[in-house]
């Protein structure tokens, strides 16, 4: 059984053979039977309402364990990915498998919503739109409660077409999210060309703002501007407890990071929400 500390993104084996060329080839030749086997899977991480502590949702997070060498960091396989041609189809997997454990979850009374990870590469025709519709369909998931994060959204060619495209997955009900805001070029571009119903501020602004008043100054700015334009704001990855309190009087609404949960695994989620019926859905403090 998995434990949410074997998830830490630094615990992953990032060893200097790691980045041979041979091991990547190796790497992008295995991704479709890791799939099949269950070396990729997902792991969750718990989004907190800071206003009411609650559970207000999870991220999901896609993992690979090989057998031999351990974890290997994601941000490298989903590259190889992306190189071998496959990210449509891990994308498939991934949402297939969030939208069943969102089904399951609502099923055992714990209304939260789902976020999937969606790369921006995906966004340069209408396919990704079917593959969200049968993974909807597939599971019976509600779409209302399924968030899509857009990652890398500096690679997007064409805002029109992106745009386009987001329109049509936002009629199926779904909410489109703009991730790791601030970092990469265009992000002010990005958001103000695409319709997204959230912004997720990036981590290097969140974990700084408590000693660095340039980062807290973003973090501020980036939530006055989601409330002028009516978009929920998330801080991602808050890893100082202490760090609470600024959020909340800067004025986020949701929060994430190691301060309240690392990503865990389904089992540990549905354990957490079980656990604590006294107060409600699954208070996470
Ligand atoms: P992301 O979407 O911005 O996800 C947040 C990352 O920050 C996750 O790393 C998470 O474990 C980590 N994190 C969360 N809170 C904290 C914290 O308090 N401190 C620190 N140091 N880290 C924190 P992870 O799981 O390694 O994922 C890295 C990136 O890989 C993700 O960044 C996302 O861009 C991409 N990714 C992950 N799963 C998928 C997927 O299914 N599809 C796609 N396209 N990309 C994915
Ligand atoms: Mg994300
Ligand atoms: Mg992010
Ligand atoms: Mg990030």
């Amino acid at each position: 059984e998995e434990t949410s500390e074997a998830h830490d993104p630094i615990t992953f084996a990032e060893t200097g053979s790691q980045n041979d060329l041979l091991w990547d080839i190796s790497l992008r030749a295995r991704i479709d039977q890791a799939m099949d086997v269950g070396e990729i899977y997902c792991v969750y991480q718990p989004k907190i309402c800071l206003a009411s502590k609650n559970l207000a949702g999870v991220e999901a997070l896609v993992r690979w364990h090989d057998p031999a060498r351990g974890f290997i960091s994601p941000v490298h396989f989903i590259q190889q990915c992306e190189k071998a041609g496959r990210m449509e189809h891990l994308t498939r997997y991934v949402l297939h498998t969030a939208c069943s454990a969102g089904k399951l979850l609502h099923f055992r009374g714990s209304k939260i919503t789902m976020s999937v990870n969606i790369s921006a590469t995906l966004l340069g025709d209408m396919r990704i739109v079917g593959i969200i519709q049968h993974a909807l369909q597939s599971t019976g998931f509600d779409p209302e409660y399924l968030v899509l994060e857009i990652t890398e959204t500096s690679r997007i060619s064409d805002y029109a077409v992106a745009a386009s495209i987001l329109d049509e997955i936002k009629l199926v009900g779904v909410k489109v999210s703009m991730d790791d805001f601030g970092i990469g070029s265009a992000s002010y571009e990005a958001f103000y060309e695409l319709p997204f119903d959230e912004i997720k501020i990036d981590r290097l602004f969140v974990s700084n703002m408590a000693k660095d008043p340039k980062a807290r100054a973003i973090v501020s700015s980036v939530a006055a501007m989601g409330r002028e334009a009516r978009i929920n704001v998330v801080a991602e990855g808050l890893e100082n407890p202490n760090d609470i309190d600024m959020l909340e009087l800067i004025g986020c609404q949701q929060v994430q990071g190691f301060a309240f949960s690392r990503p865990i695994s389904l089992t540990n989620l549905l354990e957490l929400n079980s656990s604590d019926q006294t107060r409600g859905a699954a208070n996470m403090v």
